[in-house]
């Protein structure tokens, strides 16, 4: 218990929200400040080192970058240029993206192409709040050590899904899990918008992140846009994932086997977004996410896909 609140004063939380979302940046203090994530280029001046300021931390020595979304680390280059002697950690798959904006704009977004049209500026704002391209101290993977100090350290976890290289960090000292935005939950409300749909790239490597997250057993599970969850809570979010990914499988499956004629991935998200989801706003985030779906039904068999005039179609067998 000793333990416990030592630890709760020494881990502080930068609230950052942006476009009407909650967004928590946890701050570590033990024999160093070191930051889990840098936020967005905006961030930085507005909420970031303002905290920092308030708090008395004169410098940052390193920023652990849980999964190379704008909203986690646009804020490096800003972060790096107010303390030069940073260091910047990534899991090593989600590396690339974090280094190069624009690569990540590419890979991320523009495979969509046809499937989802951003409106103009989208890929403009997004790259400005990607900040300054700033290059990675070093890659992280799966049971790396992070001294941190005063019983604080951490160890790094590899759990794939809502990015490639997502990555969290478990700091035993506290039973404490720093999350990221491994769970997904039935997705993100932002004040005054429509919600953004759940995002993951692959429905499999998701459910074991889940079970990954689900057997360590944390008293506690920071998550990025949720807030700090405690045991009680944890689990009902946990629920939510699997319940949402349960309700999404059949339903993907029931659009396409229903359909009697091949289906684009716009059509399929065009179909599901109409008939249940309107609440989300019919961004990225949906296509995405569906094509995951759909890259499993034919993985299992169940759906074939074939390029009809230029575009990927997918069918039942
Ligand atoms: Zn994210």
């Amino acid at each position: 218990m000793v333990i416990a609140l030592q630890i709760s004063s020494q881990v502080q939380f930068i609230q950052a929200p942006f476009n009407g979302y909650d967004l928590q940046i946890p701050c570590l203090l033990g024999n160093r400040a070191v930051l889990i994530d840098a936020g967005m280029d905006s961030s930085v001046e507005a909420w970031i080192l303002p905290f920092l300021q308030k708090a008395g931390i004169t410098a940052v020595s390193e920023v652990i970058v849980t999964h190379a979304h704008m909203d986690h680390f646009g804020g490096l280059g800003r972060l790096k240029s107010h303390f030069p002697g940073l260091s910047i950690s990534v899991g090593g798959a989600d590396r690339a993206w974090v280094e190069s904006p624009l690569l990540h704009w590419e890979q991320m977004y523009e495979v969509y192409t046809g499937e989802w049209n951003p409106h103009d500026n989208y890929r403009e704002s997004l790259l400005k709040q990607c900040g300054t391209p700033t290059l990675v101290t070093r890659s992280l993977q799966w049971g790396d050590q992070i001294e941190i100090g005063c019983g604080m350290d951490l160890s790094v976890l590899e759990l794939p899904a809502h990015s490639p290289g997502h990555i969290a960090l478990y700091m035993q000292g506290g039973c404490m899990l720093f999350a990221g935005d491994v769970l997904q939950g039935r997705g993100t409300a932002a004040k005054g918008r429509l919600c953004t749909f759940p995002l993951y790239v692959d429905p499999v490597d998701y459910r074991a992140s889940l079970h990954t997250v689900e057997d360590l057993d944390p008293t506690w599970v920071c998550t990025s846009h949720f807030g700090t969850l405690d045991r009680a809570a944890f689990s009902v979010k946990i629920k939510q994932c699997r319940d949402f990914d349960d309700e999404l499988s059949e339903r993907v499956w029931a659009v396409v086997r229903k359909a009697g004629e091949p289906l684009s991935l716009r059509m399929v998200a065009d179909r599901l977004h109409a008939t249940w989801y309107r609440e989300y706003a019919d961004e990225f985030q949906i296509v995405a996410t569906i094509h995951g779906y759909l890259k499993w039904l034919m993985g299992l068999r169940y759906v074939t896909s074939e390029e009809i005039a230029g575009r990927m179609h997918w069918a039942a067998r």
